[in-house]
């Protein structure tokens, strides 16, 4: 497997983003309720807002996960914006950030949650948060932003039966392009969780691309469409080097 990256300033991250095109992953966007399990699936709204405005202020414009990628390098400034699971927080305090800069985003919705909550994630004790209802879905797509499959359950799909993966790869898509009255191109995998049966059902179905999670770094057009890589955004750890460069820029 590649390096992990994950992505908290572009200070560490300029020379990598002149690499390829950078897909960045987001989960939940806004305050952290007490007693949340995962942390890091939080951005605060100001960590999010100041790593918008550092990218923003570096040149850096949104493209679509459609758009054909360079053979080397990112002379355009190009970075990707997603957003795994659908969260309502999301469309709360990351839209109005993204409209102030003129950026466009893609949300992978899980499509048997809408209206609903994280089901798959309170199985495992995590607290629930509230998924995009079908007009909030309307709200973020009526803003430029687009949305992908995130399956119709969110299961480990190389963990269940082909019958099974097949439903949640071909039904999500086809639910949400029914109720939504636009063609879903792209695809997520849920846990990053994928192998080249999935992958082949994935292509099959007729999405344009597909996203992981594990595999991490920028993409060119060498990058196989249905696995591209992303880079995970979140708080750097909080060690002493992450303290003085919180305290020179007022966000510790
Ligand atoms: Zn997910």
């Amino acid at each position: 497997m590649a390096t992990k990256f994950s992505y908290s300033t572009l200070r560490d991250h300029a020379a990598l983003f002149s690499q390829g095109l950078p897909i960045l992953t987001y989960h939940k966007v806004g305050p952290k309720p007490r007693g949340v399990k995962w942390r890091s699936l939080y951005a605060g709204p100001r960590f999010f807002a100041r790593q918008m405005a550092e990218l923003a202020g570096a040149g850096y414009r949104t493209a679509n996960l459609g758009e054909t990628r360079p053979a080397v390098g990112n002379a355009a400034r190009k970075f990707v914006i997603t957003f795994d699971d659908g969260y309502v927080n999301v469309l709360r305090y990351a839209a109005p950030v993204l409209a102030r800069h003129g950026f466009t985003a893609i949300q992978f919705i899980v499509a048997g949650g809408i209206g609903g909550s994280n089901a798959w994630d309170i199985a495992e004790g995590e607290r629930a948060t509230p998924l995009m209802d079908a007009a909030q879905i309307g709200d973020w797509l009526a803003a430029g932003h687009e949305i992908g499959s995130h399956t119709v359950s969110h299961p480990r799909l190389t963990q269940i039966p082909a019958a099974r993966q097949r439903e949640e790869i071909f039904a999500s898509k086809r639910r949400l392009e029914d109720r939504f009255g636009r063609p879903v191109r792209h695809f997520c995998y849920p846990y990053g969780d994928w192998n080249e049966a999935v992958r082949d059902l994935v292509s099959e179905a007729g999405y344009a691309t597909a996203c992981t999670h594990l595999e991490s770094g920028v993409n060119t057009a060498a990058t196989p469409d249905h696995a591209l890589l992303r880079i995970e955004a979140r708080y750097p750890r909080r060690n002493l080097r992450w303290l003085w460069r919180g305290l020179l820029n007022g966000w510790a």
